[in-house]
């Protein structure tokens, strides 16, 4: 049998050696010696009170095996001969539409202005020191994309926006911590990302895609609405049937050509993230200055309003 509870460990329990199996057995009225695992499904931390607190989610695993794979596997297949996708881009976007060609069966085949996480370091020390921005290579472009050199929080809100686990759990996969799976709010490191994006190009690689650095794509051919072949900066020009497009939101030239080729832009829905932020901020700063029952009532109405 599999339980799934919930428990809240303090700072001083949480030095105890296998103090989430003494709790789980407490909590589930079981013996320590029937239960045969405990796998961490969330940790959090509950600050807001002088006495901090743990807040952990575990399976409990009782008189059964705890299972020894993920149930996530990520079977890359040969797709050095697969049908060709040119990916435009390689932040996040871009390499995840990689390894999803690749899952899928199709040849990825990504073209990057910037270059890789190794040499793009050198452009950033150029930014620092001399002050000189590589317009191709910098903050924002280059191998990993955008947010590569700085933190790599992993927190989302969002579970309506496919598997989330899915791509912790890719990242795992290759090189990032475990402690992502199970932190409430994760987070890889800057100086751990890099090594990550390095290892997903090396899957990409392995597996027969093709990623080309320094190549900035500047103009599409496009016929009787098809796309027919990508131009690239280096007077370059790439036959192609498909394209995915993942240039981010700093590339501004993309957008520019993407207006004057007619190609219809989405703009991304407002994020109700925000609007939920003012609610609680509201909220808290409400149950701060509310003193009288009544008065908190009121508020809460006014609040659960702004909310809308
Ligand atoms: C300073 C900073 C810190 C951030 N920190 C975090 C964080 O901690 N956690 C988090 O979740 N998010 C963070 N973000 C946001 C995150 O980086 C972005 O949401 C994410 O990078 C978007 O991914 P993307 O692949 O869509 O675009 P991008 O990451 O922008 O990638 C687009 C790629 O396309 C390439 N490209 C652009 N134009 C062309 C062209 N014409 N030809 C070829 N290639 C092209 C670029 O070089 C780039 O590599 C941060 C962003 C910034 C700027």
């Amino acid at each position: 049998m599999v339980r799934d509870i919930q428990l809240r460990i303090s700072l001083e329990e949480e030095k105890i050696q296998d103090i989430l199996l003494k709790k789980s057995s407490e909590f589930l009225n079981v013996l320590q010696t029937d239960i045969s695992g405990i796998k961490i499904l969330r940790k959090s931390i509950d600050a807001r009170k002088p006495k901090i607190k743990f807040n952990y989610k575990v399976s409990v695993f009782i008189k059964e095996p705890l299972p020894e794979t993920s149930e996530y596997q990520f079977d890359y297949k040969d797709v050095s001969n697969a049908k060709p996708i040119h990916i435009i881009g390689f932040g996040p976007a871009g390499m995840y539409a990689a390894l999803r060609c690749i899952e899928l069966g199709f040849k990825p085949i990504v073209l990057e202005r910037g270059k890789n996480v190794q040499h793009r370091r050198r452009d950033l020390r150029a930014i620092n020191q001399d002050h000189f921005v590589n317009e191709d290579s910098n903050y924002c472009f280059g191998e990993g994309g955008a947010g590569t050199y700085s933190d790599g929080k992993l927190y989302t809100r969002s579970l309506k926006r496919g598997d989330v686990r899915r791509i912790f759990e890719n990242l795992v996969f290759h090189g990032a911590t475990e402690q992502i799976l199970i932190d409430a709010h994760p987070h890889i490191g800057t100086n751990k990302l890099p090594k990550v994006v390095q290892n997903i190009r090396e899957t990409i690689l392995q597996f027969g895609g093709e990623i080309h650095f320094e190549s900035r794509v500047v103009d599409f051919i496009i016929k009787d609405n098809n796309i027919k072949a990508i131009l690239l900066q280096n007077g370059k020009e790439l036959v192609t049937k498909k394209v995915i497009l993942a240039t981010g939101h700093s590339a501004r030239d993309i957008f520019y050509l993407l207006d004057k080729k007619k190609i219809a832009l989405q703009a991304k829905s407002f994020a109700w993230e925000f609007v939920w932020n003012i609610h609680n901020t509201l909220s808290t700063l409400f149950n701060i200055i509310a003193l009288e029952k009544e008065m908190s009532y009121f508020l809460l109405l006014l609040t659960v309003w702004c909310s809308k």
